[in-house]
């Protein structure tokens, strides 16, 4: 997938750890989500983990909505709760262009 920024950048939405998506879980749905994986940890046999972690795995896919971040003018682009692409666009110049860079611990030395 590949998104078209209207600063002429592209953003391109292949592989995986890429630092410009993000997978965004609204405040609303956080709780549930962390009782979730409670219950997965507490399963006391191995094949009821297995099933709480399927459910784990279910439900963070169901919640989690994507968003992208152009690196070359900082603008979002989040779907919203139907998979539509919404663009936001930074109040000022000096926005973080690098939101999604993820952990110090995760994140790409070459990228940091
Ligand atoms: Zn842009």
């Amino acid at each position: 997938m590949k998104i078209g920024c209207t600063c002429g950048a592209t953003i391109t939405d292949t592989g995986e750890r890429l630092p410009t998506k993000a997978h965004v879980i609204s405040d609303v749905d956080w709780l549930s989500l962390l009782d979730s994986i409670d219950e997965a940890i507490e399963e006391p046999s191995s094949a009821d983990k297995d099933a709480a972690c399927r459910r784990v795995r279910g439900l963070m896919r169901r919640l989690t909505r994507l968003a992208w971040q152009c690196a070359a003018c900082g603008v979002l682009f989040v779907d919203n709760a139907e998979a539509e692409l919404q663009r936001f666009v930074p109040g000022d110049e000096g926005v973080d262009r690098r939101l999604f860079r993820g952990a110090p611990s995760n994140q790409d030395p070459t990228q940091r």
